[in-house]
């Protein structure tokens, strides 16, 4: 089933998967030029895009529908999805649903578990990470302190050495929190909140203005 991880069997076709190329000795990205498939069968022609070597995969797939629950920014859309019952899925997972990439938050079998094969999962919790991330920004000022969201790309790069702007408000990065604990420098995607201080106007400055978001 190696090759098969996180084929999402609809009808995208144009997607680049993974595969083991026999050329190549490897798993690399390949294009579907043709996909035959019933319930149990499934039979692809792909082509290598490293090498370009065009070969076939056959598989029998047993697949089973999983309820998966995406959310995005706090609204949360229910899909059911076929995926094969012997792909094992885990907690902090990145796969593609329909185009969408979203990580997997929480995985319920007969209880919450880390990671399960699909034909022991009853329920998927997913976020989407294909839409920017809001980030919560704690300004202080030294006598209060204000909050504002940025959303930004989600491999948005934040740091305790750059001065940063947002409209007329420069500030500086203290500290940023994440689910593991804080850093000094960190992309938006893993942020959970910055806490910033004000900071004097600067000559140079990193402009988050545009992404300021009154969401
Ligand atoms: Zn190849």
């Amino acid at each position: 089933m190696e090759g098969l991880k996180h084929f999402p069997l609809d009808d995208k076709m144009d997607e680049e998967i993974l595969f083991e190329c026999p050329v190549c000795s490897e798993a690399v990205p390949h294009e579907i030029i043709k996909k035959r498939e019933s319930k149990k069968h499934l039979k692809l022609t792909v082509r290598c895009l490293n090498c370009g070597h065009t070969h076939n995969i056959e598989k029998t797939v047993k697949l089973k529908d999983v309820k998966i629950i995406i959310s995005r920014y706090g609204e949360s859309e229910k899909k059911v999805v076929q995926f094969p019952t012997d792909e094992i899925l885990e907690v902090g997972e990145v796969i593609n649903i329909q185009g969408e990439d979203v990580e997997i938050t929480s995985i319920e079998t007969t209880k919450r578990v880390s990671s399960s094969k699909i034909q022991d999962i009853e329920t998927l919790w997913a976020k989407s990470i294909s839409i920017p991330k809001k980030v919560g920004i704690s300004i202080n000022d030294g006598k209060t302190t204000h909050s504002v969201n940025v959303l930004v790309p989600q491999d948005y790069v934040f740091d305790n050495e750059s001065i940063y702007r947002i409209g007329n408000a420069f500030f500086r990065i203290k500290m940023i929190k994440t689910e593991k604990g804080t850093f000094k420098r960190e992309i938006a995607g893993k942020i959970k909140r910055i806490y910033a201080e004000n900071v004097k106007p600067f000559k140079k400055y990193k402009d988050l203005s545009e992404y300021y978001s009154n969401l």
